[in-house]
């Protein structure tokens, strides 16, 4: 497998993070996952204003000029004739002798490596399951840092309850999903959390909103309640590697009828539209 390590494609095997690699021991960096399909990456330019918008608001320099980064993940698609998959990229601040302040001198370093991976069709016809977790993560979601023990715990408290996703909330009012942003309909309108510091501002949740808008659906960008998402008509979540995957149950409950909605429906076909996907 050929991976970038900073600007370098090498093999897996010659990569070597330092002990004090800050990524490592602090979770001090960025990352995004950026979904390739038919061997080009997707929303590509959008992934890039997230991360360096996620590496400014942590204070971190990117080791490359946003050509040159384009350039060497274009080149690591290349190297793994990705068709699709995604591509994993992270960034850290680098190492150096272990303090929480930041270091005087350090190199940030920059991995990245392509996965192999078919779009998740039985998931999006079918359906998941979601339980309800306190969102117990800090106060900048809208920041795609590596620390992700929240997301982690929240994940393994839904996969112990044999559900797929848990959808977080804050006193009662829902923010996202572990790993995923969280949509209900209700009485045909679509609603979802404001791109605000509670939530990661969503790649999929951008295009959904933007689909909604050509399909005539009513959006509110406002934030809902445990209760609405219980008594919602449909509830779907988004993901880069998810697109849109209706959710079918939430704590057990059916949502709805229990089967994948009509909304949801239509803006799965013009998700797959904006993909170029034939169904
Ligand atoms: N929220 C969280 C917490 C996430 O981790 C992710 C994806 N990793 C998302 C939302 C979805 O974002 P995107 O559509 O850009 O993949």
């Amino acid at each position: 497998m050929t991976i970038l390590f900073n600007d370098q494609l090498i093999s897996r095997d010659e990569a070597r993070v330092d002990v004090e690699d800050r990524g490592y021991q602090f979770g001090d960096g960025v990352y995004e996952v950026i979904r390739v399909y038919g061997g080009h990456p997707f929303c590509f330019g959008e992934h890039l204003d997230r991360l360096e918008r996620s590496a400014r608001e942590i204070r971190m320099q990117l080791p490359y000029p946003r050509e040159k980064t384009e350039l060497l993940l274009l080149q690591l698609i290349e190297a793994n004739q990705l068709k699709d998959g995604y591509l994993y990229v992270q960034i850290t601040r680098g190492a150096a002798p272990r303090d929480h302040a930041f270091p005087s001198k350090s190199e940030p370093v920059l991995t990245a490596y392509a996965v192999e991976s078919q779009r998740p069709t039985d998931l999006m016809k079918n359906g998941i399951r979601a339980i309800t977790q306190e969102d117990i993560r800090w106060l900048r979601c809208d920041i795609k840092s590596l620390n992700l023990l929240g997301a982690v715990l929240a994940k393994q408290a839904a996969v112990d309850a044999g559900a797929q996703e848990a959808i977080l909330h804050r006193n009662g009012t829902v923010t996202e999903g572990s790993a995923t942003n969280v949509f209900i309909v209700k009485d045909g309108t679509l609603w979802t959390h404001p791109a605000n510091h509670l939530i990661l501002h969503g790649i999929t949740r951008a295009v959904t909103l933007k689909l909604a808008e050509k399909e005539g659906i009513p959006v509110r960008e406002e934030a809902f309640s445990l209760e609405d998402l219980r008594s919602a008509d449909e509830v779907f979540i988004t993901s880069t590697t998810k697109e849109i995957v209706p959710v079918v149950e939430v704590d057990g409950v059916p949502v709805g009828t229990g089967q994948p909605g009509l909304v949801t429906r239509k803006l799965q076909q013009a998700f797959e539209q904006r993909i170029g996907v034939t169904v």
